[in-house]
């Protein structure tokens, strides 16, 4: 496919007219966003719908009988059914908001993990896991006695069928796994771990942070028990994000805050809880933010498959046209990948690289991405990560290319 082929498969103009940051400049320089690993910019629908509802909705919900809560109340309501479309969940109070990613993991390893692990227990991680997917097993494995395992990563940046399936045994209760790496790009094999996992009799969390923005995910189909997410990755807003989990599991568990809105009867002598989802949304939710959220995940779902192309393309491109650099070393090479490209340029160190092309305009990630265990399994301290999202342009890493080949000759490698 050559560059033309783009506007083809995926009208990437149009879809950056959604997205005014992307037209910014510094200096007389136009920014080029490869960040979006970390966060992705956010389109007009989204900005508008929180404006709209700050500006004709807001109220406290559920509690009020008045119609502007009620209208708020319907609209957050209606968000969370968004979400269960979005991830195709068998019903829609299997959907919990949370703060994001990180805080629904140690929901579960707080709730789920305090209530059911012992002495013995295993839990099951891989090299690749984000510290979001290991700290919170950790702590709750040195409260309850339980260990924490983990599955190596291969060269390739993939986890050998081999290797993880020795690994899962009846000591294992629970496999937390990343569905694609933010480091590598990886896309794990999810649905035949939560097969291999479930026949040992251990539960899965998939932490799906770098997934959702690519390819549609399917709780059902992967057979997931926990699946988790952030709102920011996905085109929505900060301080929002997803905990899915099977409702007999999510109602099983013990409260993970407690307050308002989380209870039935509230008495000195004791206090009995509400179903799912109310049972783990304590206090006044994030309102405005979980109905944007929703906006965002329709935006999306629209854009569907032709973004996947797009970013396909885009990685391809990326991956020959970077691997063409004298000297500089693509990361993590798996067959099936997210878009995200790590790489080393010479012995040139990730910030000093990081630096220049911000002098060029371009945004990329450099260190250790919140994967300290991945960078030690490497031998790496830290990498450069270039990360794409649909509104990305072959154009734009031509303009990496260029920077990197300037880079690269200034430091004389
Ligand atoms: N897991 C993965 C794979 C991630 O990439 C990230 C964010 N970099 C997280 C978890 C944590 O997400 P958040 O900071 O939105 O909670």
């Amino acid at each position: 496919m050559d560059a033309f082929d783009e506007s083809r498969v995926f009208d990437v103009a149009r879809v950056r007219a959604d997205f005014p940051i992307l037209s910014r400049c510094f200096g007389k320089l136009p920014l080029v966003y490869f960040d979006n690993g970390a966060s992705v910019q956010k389109p007009m629908v989204v900005v508008e719908a929180l404006s709209r509802y700050y500006r004709e909705a807001h109220a406290n919900i559920h509690r009020g009988v008045h119609r502007l809560s009620e209208e708020a109340t319907a609209a957050f309501e209606e968000a969370r059914r968004r979400v269960g479309r979005f991830i195709n969940a068998r019903e829609t109070r299997e959907c919990i908001f949370t703060r994001g990613t990180t805080e629904s993991i140690n929901l579960v390893a707080a709730s789920w993990g305090a209530e059911n692990l012992r002495a013995g227990d295993e839990i099951l991680l891989t090299e690749m896991e984000h510290h979001a997917n290991i700290v919170p097993w950790q702590q709750v494995a040195a409260r309850t006695g339980a260990s924490v395992r983990v599955v190596p990563v291969a060269p390739s940046g993939e986890l050998q069928a081999g290797v993880w399936r020795e690994l899962l045994s009846s000591r294992t209760r629970l496999v937390a796994v990343a569905h694609a790496s933010n480091v590598l790009g990886t896309i794990n094999p999810v649905r035949e771990i939560v097969e291999a996992a479930h026949a040992v009799g251990a539960l899965v969390l998939v932490d799906a942070a770098q997934s959702v923005a690519h390819f549609p995910v399917d709780v059902q189909e992967l057979g997931a028990d926990f699946l988790v997410f952030s709102s920011h990755k996905v085109f929505g807003p900060t301080g929002i994000g997803v905990l899915f989990g099977r409702a007999e599991l999510l109602n099983a568990m013990p409260p993970y805050q407690c307050g308002g809105d989380m209870v039935l009867e509230v008495d000195f002598e004791g206090t009995t809880f509400r179903e799912i989802p109310e049972r783990f949304e304590a206090g006044t939710p994030n309102i405005a933010d979980a109905i944007a959220f929703g906006e965002a995940l329709d935006y999306v779902a629209a854009l569907h498959p032709g973004a996947r192309a797009h970013e396909a393309f885009l990685l391809d491109e990326a991956t020959r046209r970077l691997g063409a650099i004298p000297g500089l070393r693509i990361i993590g090479t798996a067959g099936q990948k997210v878009p995200v490209i790590s790489f080393l340029l010479g012995d040139i160190h990730p910030l000093d690289v990081g630096t220049m092309l911000d002098a060029d305009g371009i945004a990329v990630r450099t260190g250790h991405h919140c994967a300290m265990p991945l960078m030690k399994a490497l031998g790496v301290r830290g990498t450069v990560r270039a990360s794409f999202a649909f509104y990305n342009t072959v154009e734009e890493i031509s303009r990496l290319v260029v920077s990197l080949e300037r880079i690269r000759k200034m430091f004389g490698q």
